[in-house]
């Protein structure tokens, strides 16, 4: 079919050594299925071509970017044909960049891909300056689902524009972003400033108080941002505290930092100002590729207590996944990441988005309130019947997290998509002005609905939603 549209040298079959190179790709193994063919497009008009033949054949698909969904059928389909867009990873676009003096909104990790981080929403060292980093894409180029080729951007399409922002791929197949480029105060160094401390774990509820207050101020100090960590990590010899530190303009110890500093115990510590794109390489290793993978998120309002029941619950799922699996078989990551009031604002004013940030930072009042983004991640080194045991206990320890969230009252319904599991459903958390703009969008721009019925993976529109 994809052969008969002119499109032979663009597809993989099974038998090919690029077929199973191209699995080998995929960042997480619990995500790469084996559909039917792979098909490498590298046009806009290659694209349009496989979206209407796809149609025309009520196929079904599945949509690959920089392959960084964590499950399966995040980014692939096992009956069927993925596409594989183009486009790199951040640090392509990084090293690109950095010559030039400037720098975008991008992964935090070079690795990840560039169409899924940005369709998802996209939280990066800018956020506090400048929003999620969907909100700094200036020009949308997408093909929609009937083939034709368009310009999404404030002037065109422009309600297309704002659901690309965090709706990912229920409107279309975006094969351009154009960003708005960020200067680094000197163009001749591209330098950001990063820290790495190492606590004691016997102090983590003083740096999780720091990090509670780093959060409420961040809109003061926009440029500095952090993300905290408790992790079960066999070759570093079992439980750690870890705590990552950036200043966007290469400013190093900001006084915005200084909370952390004497919050606890310090076992080991780096510092450097660095390129960019030294640093987001340096962050790949800590969540290496080729491993299964189990993610669950949450969102709550900026409460210690949360944080501290987290990591607590954390302990406790390391303990019941000791049990289930062999030894040194796993990893787990309890990431706490601040989220300022500014982010959501900064989406507003560059003309929204439908990530729904700005309905949950803001009370029945209409003020602003700050939340923190929680992650819990396990990597399983076995096969899927692992996968599935640790499953259950990632599961059982974000609802614990989640109920006591609701007990407190404090608890935020929002899932951020790029962060979701299977079935947490973000976009239907993103509150109802959101949903509307997406639904709008979707009925304009799909009104097939092609990317609900045949498309097989990402996070769908919730059924019923639209009506
Ligand atoms: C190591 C690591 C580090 C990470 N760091 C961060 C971080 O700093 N901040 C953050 O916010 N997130 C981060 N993430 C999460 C990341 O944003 C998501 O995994 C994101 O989906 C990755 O995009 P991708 O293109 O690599 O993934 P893929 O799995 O290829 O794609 C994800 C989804 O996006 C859709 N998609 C991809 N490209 C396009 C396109 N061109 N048009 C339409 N839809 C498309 C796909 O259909 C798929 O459903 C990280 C993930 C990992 C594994």
């Amino acid at each position: 079919m994809l052969s008969g549209a002119g499109l032979g040298d663009k597809v993989l079959l099974p038998n090919q050594t690029e077929y199973t190179a191209r699995l080998g790709s995929y960042w997480s193994v619990s995500a790469a299925l084996s559909p039917w063919c792979m098909v490498l497009p590298s046009t806009a008009e290659n694209v349009s071509t496989i979206i209407k033949t796809l149609v025309s054949g009520n196929c079904t698909f599945g949509v690959k970017g920089g392959g960084h969904g964590s499950f399966a059928l995040s980014n692939s389909v096992e009956d069927g044909i993925a596409s594989i867009l183009p486009g790199g990873p951040w640090q392509e676009v990084y090293e690109t960049l950095a010559p030039h003096g400037v720098t975008v909104t991008g992964g935090r990790a070079g690795s990840v891909g560039v169409g899924g981080f940005l369709t998802g929403g996209g939280n990066s060292f800018h956020a506090a300056s400048h929003g999620m980093a969907c909100d700094t894409v200036v020009n949308f180029e997408v093909v929609l689902a009937d083939g034709s080729i368009v310009n999404a951007n404030a002037e065109q399409h422009a309600d297309l524009w704002v659901a690309l922002k965090g709706g990912s791929a229920n409107l279309g197949l975006v094969t351009r972003f154009d960003l708005n480029v960020i200067k680094f105060p000197d163009a001749t160094k591209p330098d950001i400033w990063g820290k790495f401390i190492a606590f004691d774990l016997a102090d983590g509820d003083s740096v999780i108080d720091a990090m509670v207050n780093f959060t409420e101020h961040a809109h003061l100090d926009q440029n500095t941002s952090s993300i905290m960590f408790f992790g079960h990590v066999p070759a570093v010899g079992g439980m750690v505290l870890q705590l990552g530190l950036e200043n966007t303009k290469g400013i190093a110890d900001p006084p915005a930092a200084a909370g952390y500093l004497t919050a606890g115990k310090i076992l080991s510590t780096t510092s450097s100002v660095v390129p960019m794109p030294d640093l987001v390489r340096s962050e790949n290793p800590a969540q290496p590729a080729g491993v299964r993978n189990i993610w669950f998120t949450l969102t709550t309002a900026n409460d210690p207590r949360i944080l501290k029941y987290a990591a607590a619950r954390h302990t406790a799922a390391v303990a019941k996944l000791s049990a289930a699996l062999p030894p040194g078989n796993f990893t787990t990551m309890c990431a706490f990441q601040p989220l300022n009031h500014i982010i959501a604002q900064h989406g507003v004013a560059n003309g929204g988005n439908v990530m729904g940030l700005d309905y949950w930072m803001q009370d029945g009042d209409g003020a602003a309130r700050d939340g923190m983004l929680l992650l819990f991640e396990v990597g399983v080194y076995g096969g899927v019947e692992d996968e599935g045991k640790a499953d259950v206990v990632v599961k059982a320890w974000a609802e614990e997290v989640e109920r006591y969230a609701e007990e407190l009252g404090v608890g935020w319904g929002w899932r951020y998509l790029n962060y979701a599991g299977r079935e947490q459903d973000p976009l239907g958390t993103v509150g109802p002005v959101a949903l509307g703009r997406l639904c709008r969008a979707a009925r304009r721009y799909d009104p097939e609905g092609v990317f609900q019925r045949l498309r097989g993976s990402g996070f769908k529109i919730p059924e019923g939603a639209c009506v």
